[in-house]
């Protein structure tokens, strides 16, 4: 059975980028990977979908035809998809973002899995958080592991970060229904 998500530090930092760049829009992507041992499953790669519907608090997949295409280049190169991510950003007046599935997201979810006929699927959810420092600080970045989640602090200038939580989820479908499962994120040392 699945119980973690390994990221490799390349899987890591594609994610926190996508993330970042699409600021204050939420971005949306596909997770590759392949091995899995000792119920580990290695993300080695993430690619954001720029085909992708994106508005200031929704994501959904890509077009048929940007995702097809992908689908035959992953099966030249030997890695395969797994599943997909996608950030929640910190909206005005909102106390903090989610670090749920929505019901849209699993709707959206169901119908990538549908249309790859895949019945396992892992969904990361990056939540962003912009950070104002009062007093300057040094770049740097600090990651950390939670029971569950992977916890990143980014200060990119002396003034400002960011705070990046990931977190992961396992579908897997069967008879129409998809059970849902939360796993826990780490990194590949
Ligand atoms: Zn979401």
């Amino acid at each position: 059975m699945l119980k973690y998500l390994e990221l490799t530090k390349s899987g890591l930092y594609n994610l926190l980028r996508t993330g970042i760049e699409s600021t204050p829009r939420e971005a949306t992507g596909q997770l590759y990977g392949g091995e899995q041992r000792n119920g580990s499953l290695i993300i080695h790669n993430s690619y954001p979908l720029q085909t992708a519907t994106r508005k200031p608090t929704e994501v959904s997949y890509g077009n048929g035809e940007a995702v097809k295409r992908l689908k035959r280049l992953d099966e030249a190169t030997g890695d395969y998809l797994i599943g997909g991510f996608h950030t929640h950003i910190k909206n005005d007046g909102e106390e903090k973002p989610c670090l749920k599935l929505s019901s849209s997201d699993i709707e959206f979810i169901e119908t990538d899995m549908d249309n790859f006929k895949i019945s396992n699927w892992v969904e990361i959810i990056l939540r962003l958080k912009s950070l104002n420092f009062q007093y300057p600080q040094k770049t740097n970045i600090l990651i950390k592991e939670n029971p569950k989640k992977l916890i990143a602090r980014i200060v990119d200038s002396p003034n400002h970060g960011y705070q990046a939580i990931l977190c992961a989820y396992s579908l897997i479908r069967e008879n129409g229904k998809t059970k849902i499962s939360e796993l826990k994120v780490k990194r590949r040392r």
